[in-house]
């Protein structure tokens, strides 16, 4: 039980990749914490944890919304004590922001038909990036100070797109390049406060965020096998392939030297040139 009695925060709780984080937190000693604009998913993990035998407990609050952040902290603090850990799991793209077509075709910049880079809403667009982005820096802003010179441990979540673009999703891509990019600014900022930063980049794992793009009526869809051929090992992860470089990343002796990076977690997807 390495992580007896650390409180762990974790943002998207009740989704699928942070969800399995909980849970292993949770058996390796931790009180989780789980936050999710939708409380009744982050509380039917946390009512699987105690009925483990760990500690949960969920709250409902948004991560663009800092006033219901600070006021969710104001609980914590007062019911369990200071953060130790935060993961700012919260994030994912939406279909509001997602082009219909991979390359420019004549025409398209006056259809209005489809859903184009030209016609692109300047609100569906800021919804994603704010969703990954500023959920991101607000959630962190607000649960800081708990871990400044304690040893604490934040980790962000980035992605496949940070490192290059996938077509047809530009607000999440720019997204989580900028997760990416603050992971390493906040790691830098933190490092002599005794706070470290890091990021994980999950490949690619069918979860709600992205199903609708991953599957058509259950069937797997050209992207699906598209982002197989281009994943080396042809297949999905599973969430518990994630649970190794986390436990790595918060055991403050097997990483305590380690800031300001963003590790793959990919099958290969982001060493391969396609060839
Ligand atoms: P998911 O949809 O299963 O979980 C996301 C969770 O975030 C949901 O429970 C949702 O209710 C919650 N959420 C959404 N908006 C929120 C808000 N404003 N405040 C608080 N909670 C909010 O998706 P997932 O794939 O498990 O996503 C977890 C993280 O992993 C995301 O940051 C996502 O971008 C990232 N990611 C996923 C993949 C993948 O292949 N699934 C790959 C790379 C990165």
């Amino acid at each position: 039980m390495k992580l007896n009695n650390k409180i762990a925060v974790i943002s998207g709780a009740g989704g699928v990749l942070c969800s399995s984080f909980a849970k292993c937190l949770a058996s390796e000693g931790a009180v989780v914490i789980l936050l999710d604009i939708n409380k009744d998913s982050a509380e039917a993990v946390a009512n699987e944890i105690i009925k483990d035998g760990g500690k949960a407990k969920a709250y409902g609050c948004s991560v663009l919304d800092k006033s219901s952040l600070e006021a969710v902290h104001a609980e914590i603090l007062r019911d369990f004590g200071k953060c130790d850990i935060l993961i700012n799991g919260a994030g994912g793209n939406s279909p509001r922001a997602t082009l219909n077509k991979e390359y420019y075709e004549e025409g398209d910049e006056v259809a209005n038909d489809i859903k184009t880079f030209f016609n692109l809403d300047k609100d569906d667009f800021t919804f994603v990036f704010d969703l990954n982005l500023m959920g991101t820096l607000l959630t962190s802003q607000v649960f800081s100070p708990d871990m400044l010179n304690r040893d604490g441990v934040i980790i962000n979540v980035s992605s496949m797109n940070a490192f290059r673009p996938l077509t047809k999703i530009p607000a999440y891509s720019a997204a989580k390049g900028a997760v990416s990019n603050f992971t390493e600014w906040l790691a830098v900022y933190f490092a002599k406060a005794g706070i470290r930063v890091n990021a994980i980049a999950p490949g690619f794992f069918v979860t709600k965020q992205n199903e609708s793009l991953l599957f058509k009526d259950g069937v797997p869809t050209a992207r699906t096998e598209k982002i197989l051929r281009a994943t080396p090992m042809g297949r999905f992860g599973k969430p518990e392939e994630l649970l190794g470089t986390l436990l790595w990343l918060v055991d403050n002796n097997a990483s305590g030297f380690v800031t300001g990076i963003v590790v793959p977690v990919d099958g290969g997807f982001s060493a391969y040139s396609g060839v």
